[in-house]
């Protein structure tokens, strides 16, 4: 044989999790397919990889060669190995990290594919031969080939829930009297019951603007008020795009992703459908995801991750609340879930919505700037009930636990016209603070720079950031007074109190303390639909996505810390906030808000209640103008972290001569603003650039010379366009 029929090809192997990119190795003949699995040897270990690409420049002599190929078919399709690769350079994460996330786990450990695939059984004879090989008195054997005489195919499970064992099917398949056959699980069809609505002018014209752009890369931030109908328009154009064969993403914020909303997806269309988010367990996700990229599955709807979904027929993707802050991944690789959906999009030439009622400043930055198509909804869909903002001035009041007695007042009326009231109050726990009446001690985390909160259901004090727990002490640690008392509010100290003011309204606390899984969510989400709960207490759990339609009041306490916050997201965030809270009010009946501040006369406060949550974010897009933030510039954090203060410090000393040389401000080392956590010290960089392709120029040159290991210990991270700077 001559030799070259052997030839062996360089390939490069991304082998997961090893902080690196690709590693290289000899293939022979047939080559592997870009994105099909091989088990490659790695450090002494036999290790799982995806294949990236057929080409090596490195010499032959220095490779080892894979020793098995896995799949016929690449797992990672190519339009998903492109945006693992973008998104690898962009947030600077090494591929094998973002490979890791796109993958189901199953898929990650180098299972067959074939497991997916369930037994199914027919007549491999006509009836009369296979009972003519049976003895008579095999009555069982007789029963099951009566059985499937009567039907085309049955799965294992339906064989077995006739009551036949797999013996008895076993002995069938081997007398040649039965085929087994291996075939995927049908897709879930959802089957609509619901006919769409009519939709009206501002609907019809947004869905008007969107169809001439089905066949290209186009971005569109639907701007509509909460109940304007959004999601109507969606529908309109997902029917659109399935008319044409296509497929379509819809992402949803962790918190958006209730049984109300996919119920409704359910009812409005007939179509093969799957739901992805993190609940799944790992057999459930690999199904939906084999469901997707089989084109079986024609809607996805899902979370963050749902945008690595491979989908060959992908005609449109949907991002609805698009300025929900769970589309950021916080850790690991810290991706955009939007933004990434935006390159997706832009490589396979079709369209975006993106959907809020309060958009990011960067996608309205990009709307007023023409970058993307802006449509708005300015109305209610259904008899639009007014809500109306009541701005109570709790300077030098007598307030009650917090509460104005004007808005105890209306509260009480609110409850005796048996309506509902949800108050708003974005901090868990009883109090945020126990000190002592004698000294001013504060109960402190041993941990961390932080207070601990007081959380009276388990008579415990709290660190909110490390979870640290303790039994509440009953002496102050510094002067032994007994004399210490809950200073602030918490979601525990109101709903207590409450009760106490209204001692025969039924009261739900809405928590992550009190509501745990999604399940619980539902429960109490339910209770309120039904009437059951009429008082209702909740963090932001609450602010989105439900519709509560007998709520006529709501009312925040707390608004003032945003004012006084150093994040530069905290104004943005608070009108979101606010304005979600509000659009939970007025659904049905007229509503009210009322918010209680020391600040009534706050500029922005005032802008936001009069003019609306669009002028609002213009004014705070011309202060983040003014001060140069995004977007109107781009910055990237570099965290670093070390139980020894000193080590983190000269860590990030070392990074600052390979960013030096570039053209954006360097601002630090400088502590995190929770400088201690978790006993482990926490320091940061601050790059910020004028353009987007100076601080990639920046980040790509400290990656040359630094890995993102660890350091001596340190841990560290680049976190491009951080949502917060924490
Ligand atoms: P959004 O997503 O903008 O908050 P939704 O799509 O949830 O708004 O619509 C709010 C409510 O109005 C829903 O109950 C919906 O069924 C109803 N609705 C939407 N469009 C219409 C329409 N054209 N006619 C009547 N009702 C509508
Ligand atoms: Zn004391
Ligand atoms: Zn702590």
């Amino acid at each position: 044989m001559a030799s070259f029929v052997n030839a062996e090809v360089g390939i490069q192997v991304c082998v997961l999790k090893t902080f690196g990119d690709a590693f290289d190795y000899l293939a022979p003949q047939p080559l592997p397919a870009i994105g099909a699995r091989v088990l490659v040897p790695f450090r002494r270990q036999e290790r799982v990889g995806i294949v990236v690409a057929l080409e090596s420049a490195l010499p032959h002599d220095k490779l080892k060669t894979i020793i098995k190929i896995l799949d016929n078919e690449p797992v990672l399709m190519p339009a998903i190995l492109t945006l693992c690769q973008w998104i690898s350079r962009y947030y600077h994460a090494p591929l094998s990290e973002v490979i890791h996330r796109a993958l189901p786990k199953k898929i990650r450990l180098g299972e067959s594919l074939e497991q997916l695939l369930q037994p199914y059984y027919t007549l491999a004879q006509p009836l009369a031969q296979a009972q003519a090989n049976l003895k008579p008195q095999a009555t069982k054997q007789h029963a099951l080939l009566n059985l499937l005489a009567t039907h085309a195919s049955l799965s294992h499970k339906e064989v077995r829930g006739y009551g036949f064992s797999k013996a008895q099917l076993d002995q069938l398949a081997a007398q040649g009297a039965i085929t087994r056959y291996l075939k995927p699980p049908e897709c879930p069809i959802s089957n609509a019951q619901v006919p769409a609505h009519v939709l009206n002018d501002e609907q019809n014209s947004a869905v008007h603007h969107i169809l001439p752009y089905l066949h290209r890369f186009q971005c569109f931030l639907l701007e509509g008020i909460t109940g304007s109908g959004k999601t109507e328009v969606y529908f309109t154009v997902i029917k659109h795009l399935l008319a044409q064969q296509k497929q379509v993403l819809i992402l949803v914020p962790e918190i958006g992703l209730t049984p109300q909303l996919c119920r409704r997806f359910e009812q409005q269309f007939s179509t093969p459908l799957v739901v992805i988010h993190s609940r799944l367990n790992d057999h459930e996700r690999l199904s939906a995801w084999q469901h997707a990229k089989t084109g079986n599955a024609r809607l996805v709807i899902g979370t963050r991750a749902a945008i690595f979904t491979p989908m060959p027929d992908l005609g449109l993707i949907i991002i609805d609340e698009e300025h929900d802050s769970s589309f950021k991944q916080l850790d690991g690789v810290r991706y955009s879930a939007r933004d990434s959906a935006l390159m997706r999009a832009k490589a396979l030439d079709i369209p975006v919505i993106l959907g809020s009622a309060t958009p990011s400043l960067e996608s309205l930055h990009n709307a007023l700037s023409g970058r993307f198509g802006h449509i708005k909804l300015t109305k209610k869909a259904q008899t639009g009930a007014k809500v109306r903002y009541i701005v109570s001035d709790i300077r030098q009041q007598k307030l009650q636990e917090g509460l104005a007695a004007s808005t105890i007042a209306t509260i009480k009326k609110h409850l005796q016209a048996k309506n509902q009231v949800l108050v708003f109050i974005n901090r868990r726990g009883f109090a945020p603070i126990l000190m002592c009446h004698q000294c001013g001690w504060l109960a402190h985390c041993l941990h961390c720079d932080s207070h601990l909160t007081l959380h009276t259901t388990t008579a415990k004090l709290l660190c909110h950031h490390c979870n640290m727990h303790q039994t509440r002490p009953t002496q102050c640690q510094q002067c032994t007074s007994h004399e210490l008392i809950a200073v602030g509010l918490g979601t525990q100290r109101i709903t207590q109190h409450l009760q106490t003011l209204f001692p025969n309204t039924s009261i739900a606390r809405i928590d992550r303390d009190e509501v745990q899984s999604k399940e619980g969510l539902a429960a109490h989400l339910e209770a309120i639909n039904q009437q059951t709960t009429q008082l209702i207490i909740g963090t932001q759990m609450l602010a989105k996505g439900h519709d509560f339609p007998h709520l006529t009041l709501v009312v925040v306490l707390d608004t003032d810390t945003a004012f006084y916050s150093q994040d530069f997201r905290a104004l943005e965030q608070l009108g979101q906030i606010l304005t979600q809270v509000a659009g939970r009010a007025g659904r049905a009946k007229a509503g009210e808000v009322i918010i209680q501040t020391h600040l009534p006369e706050q500029p922005l406060l005032q802008t936001l209640l009069k003019a609306g949550y669009h002028a609002f974010a213009q004014a705070l897009l011309a202060a983040r103008q003014q001060a140069r933030l995004p977007p109107f510039a781009y910055i990237a954090v570099i965290r670093a972290q070390h139980h020894s203060e000193s080590r983190v410090h000269k860590f990030l000393m070392t990074l600052k001569p390979y960013l030096q040389n570039f053209n954006l401000d360097l601002l630090g080392p400088a502590p995190a603003p929770l400088y201690r956590k978790a006993r482990v010290y926490r320091l940061q960089l601050l790059l910020k650039a004028t353009n987007r392709p100076i601080l990639h120029q920046a980040l790509h040159a400290l990656c040359q010379h630094i890995t993102l290991s660890r350091h001596q210990g340190v841990q560290w991270s680049i976190d491009v366009d951080p949502i917060d700077l924490f």
